[in-house]
């Protein structure tokens, strides 16, 4: 076996052992920052009020904060 294969094998070991321990937190940490897009809030392109996504009209692709707002 020679010894840049040795290294590479040790290599591959290292980034596994590392992935393994580090992968987990790193994704949970990232998750409680970012919101999640059911509680991201959007603003109306009517009138430019924020309103949660679920309670969001959509038309044509823009989100409008209530009936009327879509309609108009
Ligand atoms: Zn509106």
């Amino acid at each position: 076996m020679s010894m840049l294969f040795k290294l590479l094998l040790l290599g591959g070991f290292i980034a596994a052992v590392y992935y393994a321990f580090f992968k987990k937190p790193a994704l949970s940490g990232s998750k409680k920052d970012e919101k999640s897009p059911e509680e991201a809030m959007i603003p109306c392109l009517k009138c430019g009020t924020y309103a949660d996504i679920k309670d969001t009209f959509v038309r044509d692709g823009h989100y409008y904060c209530s009936r009327e707002c879509m309609e108009a």
